[in-house]
């Protein structure tokens, strides 16, 4: 679980409580049924039987108190017998349940009670219980039984870490009250007040994180690049089309920050086929022509190579050489008006990065391979990270040490971040916004396709198709097999999206499982559509597991409309430009996140033909409906974000392992007070010591969190 120190196990908080802490009559008790009871008594009568026919045990215990008694029952817990004596005294916590014998506890909580102790003071039971989050082996009732005796023993010995004047003017619980009524409280309200505590402390140290790499950025030297309004204006002239209003917003502001000689860190945000990619070549062509290099990093190899075309094509007037490293592939384009060299010349990774060294190549535009050893600038002094949250903050610091100046950075995403988030995860960065889309566009018609209407959503990708439009078909996997392991390689690792299933998938929802099942393969459906339902067209498929070259083969051949249907997995996720695709249809699409859903539904409309976005589905789930729903009447990245929050709650949208943030924490981050605040008082203390020479504990704390927490 992670957890490899005591301080690892006093911040393993519990995700919920059961109030135990009413303690009735046994009488009283087998009037509840169906409810949640805690009673105590005497055991009279113990005895377990097996039942062969279902493989189970049954432990049977019959315990007493003056009103009457009742049965306790205990399925395969047959170790029970072990701790559970006649005579001795318990208390049970659990649900009153009605079987073929009558009334009985079902699988109740228990806990033994030492008559020889006075004011005996319990833990599972008779009190507000903590249960935390389980894994195999390891249950609340152990969490338990190891986390009070150490709570006992360090009773007020934590050092505090919040200083003592922000703990009394928000009236915060001292750190020792707060672990031990986070764990053990008193009642719900003091369990929230140790929350509210916990969670302003972490925001806290993140503001006081990203405060302070501000801080020492603000202090870099970076190369100053003036900005050349002619040449700009010739660049915009070039393009096939007027930018609008908010690129050159957004190009204007980022070309002021480049004339200054502090770094630029600023996030480029804009919905997905806003055009960001222009933007930012824009302010690298700026940059080139005053004496710079740039490094444009892109998160797959197959964006990576798009972009090297695309920018390879947005400057072919302006006389810049154009590297392109992936991991196994090296070129260069020198670009000119008057040669006419093939773009995709190949060259040796030691010949590039020879040229990269002596200042030869202007713009190196590549997959991570970028930050990687023995790749060295002459003089960067602009790096543009694509689909930023994709990239760590390790990383974005490892592109900074490649050159002796602290180049400017541009962080690209199309993944809408609320204003709380922005100030806090991304608090050290500027924001720009591109709030308008190409006015060429028209809005894509999305639809939910119930399986009966399959069928006649086909008739209709033929009749496109034979028009010369491209279709994307998206699949969740690779190959049908009744295990998980098939989920494409992104999936499983868990990278994709980090909204990829629902993680609130419960027990309940078993019935979701069927689904699992149903999911379309993306070998099983191109042999589908390719032998019986579209015999006469085109179709390939890609996938991750393809080999590089491969993938950007089929991806230029349907670019070029050789390909009719493109039947893939979410590797054409993010960035992916073929303007002559009209039509995505998602398979199994309740199994992803909006935000997905809306990368996936990016991928067409980046033309001015009608575009459409097919949802098939087969669940009925609620929950799924209502999110395909908001896939339908909404098209803007930001408010699905919204929506999504709002169905999913934030724990699964921004799940907490991807950036580390404790479950607890999560919540804070939504709450655009608690967010200012800690905002604010970071500031503030961060203006009177700077070092926090005075805060050591709060230092240490913050080394740590600095450690733990990788914002992507
Ligand atoms: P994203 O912001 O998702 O990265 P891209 O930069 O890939 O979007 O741009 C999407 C498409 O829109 C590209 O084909 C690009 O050439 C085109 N494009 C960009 N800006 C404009 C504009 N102002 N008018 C029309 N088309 C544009
Ligand atoms: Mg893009």
């Amino acid at each position: 679980m992670s957890i490899s120190t005591v301080a690892d196990l006093l911040y393993h908080f519990p995700s919920r409580y059961e109030d135990f802490s009413d303690v009735i009559e046994i009488a009283n008790a087998r009037k509840q049924l169906g409810q949640n009871v805690c009673v105590q008594g005497e055991i009279t009568e113990i005895g377990s039987i097996n039942t062969f026919k279902k493989f189970m045990n049954i432990v049977e215990v019959t315990i007493q108190d003056n009103s009457g008694q009742i049965k306790a029952l205990w399925f395969n817990q047959p170790f029970l017998l072990k701790s559970l004596k006649e005579g001795s005294f318990v208390c049970l916590a659990g649900k009153v349940a009605l079987g073929k014998e009558g009334i009985y506890l079902s699988n109740p909580i228990h806990e033994i009670i030492n008559q020889d102790v006075e004011n005996n003071e319990l833990t599972h039971t008779g009190r507000i219980i903590p249960i935390y989050s389980e894994t195999r082996g390891i249950t609340s009732r152990w969490l338990r039984y190891i986390i009070k005796p150490i709570l006992t023993i360090l009773e007020n010995q934590i050092p505090e870490s919040l200083p003592n004047d922000i703990l009394k003017k928000h009236k915060f619980l001292s750190i020792n009250e707060a672990i031990w009524q986070v764990h053990f409280p008193e009642s719900f309200e003091y369990a929230d007040a140790a929350k509210a505590r916990f969670s302003f402390e972490e925001l806290f140290l993140i503001q006081l994180s990203v405060l302070k790499e501000k801080n020492r950025l603000m202090e870099k030297y970076a190369p100053a690049f003036p900005m050349d309004a002619e040449l700009m204006k010739q660049f915009t002239e070039s393009l096939p089309f007027q930018l609008t209003d908010s690129q050159k917003k957004c190009a204007f502001a980022i070309l002021k920050d480049l004339e200054k000689p502090v770094p630029m860190s600023r996030l480029l945000q804009g919905d997905v086929g806003s055009g960001k990619t222009v933007v930012a070549t824009m302010a690298g062509l700026n940059v080139i022509k005053k004496g710079g290099q740039v490094a444009f990093m892109a998160p797959t190899e197959i964006l990576a190579k798009q972009h090297f075309k695309t920018i390879t094509k947005l400057l072919k007037d302006f006389d810049v050489s154009i590297g392109l490293i992936t991991s196994k592939n090296y070129r260069i384009c020198k670009n000119s008006s008057t040669s006419d060299v093939d773009p995709n010349f190949e060259v040796s990774r030691k010949s590039l990065l020879g040229d990269l060294e002596n200042g030869q190549i202007d713009i190196l535009i590549g997959t991570h391979s970028i930050i990687q050893k023995g790749v060295e600038f002459k003089n960067l002094g602009f790096a543009v990270v694509d689909e930023q949250h994709r990239f760590g903050v390790d990383q974005r610091a490892k592109l900074f040490q490649t050159s002796k100046l602290t180049p400017h950075l541009l962080s690209m995403t199309a993944t809408p971040i609320p204003r709380t988030l922005a100030l806090t995860v991304y608090g050290d960065l500027d924001v720009s916004l591109i709030s308008e889309m190409p006015k060429n566009r028209k809005k894509i018609k999305t639809v939910i396709v119930e399986p009966s209407e399959r069928s006649k959503a086909y008739e209709f990708i033929e009749k496109e198709v034979k028009q010369g439009k491209g279709v994307f078909v998206i699949c969740p996997k690779i190959e049908s097999k009744k295990t998980n392991e098939n989920l494409t390689p992104e999936v499983s690792r868990g990278r994709a999206s980090p909204d990829f299933v629902p993680q609130n998938y419960n027990i309940k929802s078993l019935s979701s499982l069927s689904i699992v099942n149903d999911v379309k393969a993306v070998k099983e459906e191109y042999e589908r559509l390719s032998k019986e339902v579209f015999p006469d067209l085109r179709i390939t498929m890609l996938h991750g597991k393809m080999k590089a070259e491969e993938k950007e083969r089929i991806m230029l051949d349907f670019a070029k409309g050789e390909i009719d249907i493109l039947v893939s997995t979410s590797v054409v996720e993010v960035g992916v430009d073929v303007p002559r695709a009209t039509i995505m249809m998602i398979e199994g699409a309740e199994r992803f996140g909006l935000s997905q859903l809306h990368q996936f539904r990016g991928r067409v409309g980046r033309s001015d033909a009608q575009s459409y976005c097919f949802l098939f589905t087969t669940s009925p789930d609620q929950l799924n409906r209502k999110r395909l729903k908001a896939m339908v009447e909404l098209d803007n990245g930001f408010k699905l974000a919204e929506k999504d929050l709002e169905i999913r709650g934030p724990g699964s949208l921004y799940g907490s392992q991807q950036w580390g943030i404790p479950d607890f924490a999560m919540e804070g981050l939504f709450n655009i007070f608690l967010v200012e605040k800690t905002r604010t008082t970071a500031k503030e203390l961060l203006e009177k010591d700077p070092e926090l020479k005075d805060y050591p504990i709060l230092k240490e704390k913050l080394k740590s969190l600095e450690k733990r927490i990788h914002f992507e």
